[in-house]
């Protein structure tokens, strides 16, 4: 019998505020255990909480980016359970009431597109962090990361494999970062997701029972823990046993998951709505406003490459995704107007030295100076090759191309006479080869140009050379 993975995704993604979402401390990362803290954020009787009317704009900012219908009247729900994590002994959610439902993202696997469908977002606030002694037996609370504003965007079950699960997870993240509202650093938490995982009889309608796999922080990890989860499900049915519902955890050393609680352990939240805080009520006027601010996201841009600067479908999805890679082909076309040449050398020379997309903005090859490099080539001045290794120079040292071609003398000879000189010098030299490349080698031509480079140490215009040597050996 023939298999097929069902999968939805909850993925929780941290707003980029500067302060938590019912409290004035800072969100940042990092920062001395609890010293982002105030009596709002560890729970101490007496207080109240404030919605940060920025996250309210974040999220819905993310809920118009991903095409989701919009409440303009929601509630803050209190989720029970204990947890030396979480200091109030609840944490501030949306349950019944969420600002959001419905939406879509549209995925691109093997050329063609999919759409999954969400079944809604909502705004809660994130959890402390416990940090457990390698050494010792003690474990440690540190509550900076307690109060974070954070939006769970659920998605439908919808996805059907570890790959279209990774290019969905890719997708949301893009999106985020493209209108502001998260980092999506996964290595600090800032974007993480729980996989929710079944398997049913391929054509099957009924979905199976699922195993949701919690906290997973890197694609590469997302991709694993739902491969392994896939296989070790399909074992079981196979061999006549059950999927259990359960939630379970990824060992990334392993690369298993493991069964963490089941469902009888499962946890009843006795959600209700929380006293403290009002219903949310936002104006549409102010909902419009935000839709108008969104800048173009990752979809219409890469429509607007293809169409604007007749970029292959492949060169406009890599420029566009992210917002700095778009920006800086852009600019670079304001120097050097040949999309497809700037696209190549970003795609190439750019990407590879750029390690993380934050990077693009320090990167010392500013868009102009990739330009004025573009235009070396196109001038004639450089050869492509030469300005490779201009390129190395000018990452390491900051410099313009034009200034580190002049230093290192490295100005291209194009100039027809001269180069026709030394043809004929060559070929002078080399009878026998004449003869020969005469009587059909071709592949002679080569060792001509190759001559005709060593006798001017690199410097000879390869295509002047080769329109001359072409001329020459045709009389
Ligand atoms: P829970 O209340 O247990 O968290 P939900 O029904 O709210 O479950 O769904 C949470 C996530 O699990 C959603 O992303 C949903 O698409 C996914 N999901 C629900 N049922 C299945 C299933 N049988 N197989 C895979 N994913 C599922
Ligand atoms: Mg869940």
């Amino acid at each position: 019998m023939e298999f097929e993975p069902v999968i939805g995704l909850e993925v929780h993604a941290q707003l980029k505020t500067k302060s938590k979402i019912f409290s004035p401390e800072s969100t940042e990362f990092g920062g001395s255990p609890n010293s982002h803290v105030s009596p709002i954020c560890l729970g101490l009787p007496g207080v109240l909480p404030v919605l940060n009317k920025e996250v309210l704009e974040y999220a819905f900012k993310a809920a118009i980016a991903l095409n989701c219908e919009l409440h303009p009247r929601s509630r803050f729900a209190r989720k029970n359970y204990f947890y030396p994590d979480l200091p109030k002994g609840y944490q501030i959610s949306q349950f019944e009431e969420p600002f959001s439902t419905g939406g879509w993202v549209d995925i691109g696997t093997n050329g063609s597109t999919k759409r999954i469908n969400l079944t809604r977002i909502h705004m809660e606030e994130d959890a402390g962090k416990l940090v457990h002694d390698n050494h010792g037996n003690s474990s440690f609370v540190d509550l900076n990361r307690a109060g974070v504003p954070l939006v769970e965007i659920v998605s439908e079950p919808e996805i059907t494999s570890a790959e279209e699960a990774v290019e969905y997870m890719k997708k949301v993240r893009s999106i985020l970062r493209y209108i502001g509202v998260c980092d999506g650093n996964m290595e600090e938490g800032s974007l993480r997701c729980d996989a929710n995982v079944s398997v049913r009889p391929k054509g099957s309608d009924k979905l199976g029972t699922k195993a949701e796999i919690k906290n997973v922080n890197s694609f590469r990890y997302v991709q694993k823990a739902i491969e392994f989860e896939i296989k070790r499900q399909i074992m079981l049915v196979e061999n006549g046993e059950e999927v259990v519902q359960e939630t379970r955890l990824f060992d990334s050393n392993k690369g298993v998951t493991f069964s963490m609680r089941s469902k009888e352990e499962a946890h009843d939240y006795r959600y209700f709505p929380d006293p403290d805080l009002l219903p949310v009520v936002i104006e549409q006027e102010q909902i419009e406003e935000l839709r108008l601010s969104l800048p173009e996201l990752p979809d219409q841009k890469l429509a607007r490459f293809k169409d604007e600067y007749g970029l292959p479908e492949y060169d406009s999805s890599v420029l566009t995704a992210t917002i700095e890679i778009a920006n800086y082909f852009e600019s670079c076309l304001k120097k050097h107007n040949n999309p497809k040449t700037v696209s190549n050398w970003i795609m190439t020379e750019v990407l590879r030295e750029i390690k993380d997309e934050d990077d693009i903005e320090s990167f010392p090859i500013t868009p102009d100076k990739l330009g004025e490099l573009l235009n070396l080539i196109e001038g004639g001045t450089i050869s492509g090759k030469m300005a490779k290794e201009v390129f190395e120079e000018m990452v390491s040292s900051g410099k313009a191309a034009e200034e580190i071609v002049q230093e290192k003398g490295m100005t291209q000879i194009s100039d027809q006479s001269e180069l026709e000189n030394i043809v004929s010098q060559i070929l002078n030299a080399h009878p026998d080869e004449i003869e020969r490349y005469k009587a059909g080698d071709q592949k002679l031509m080569g060792f001509f140009v190759g001559q005709a480079m060593k006798e001017t140490k690199g410097k000879a215009n390869p295509k002047v050379v080769n329109e001359i040597l072409r001329k020459a050996l045709s009389d």
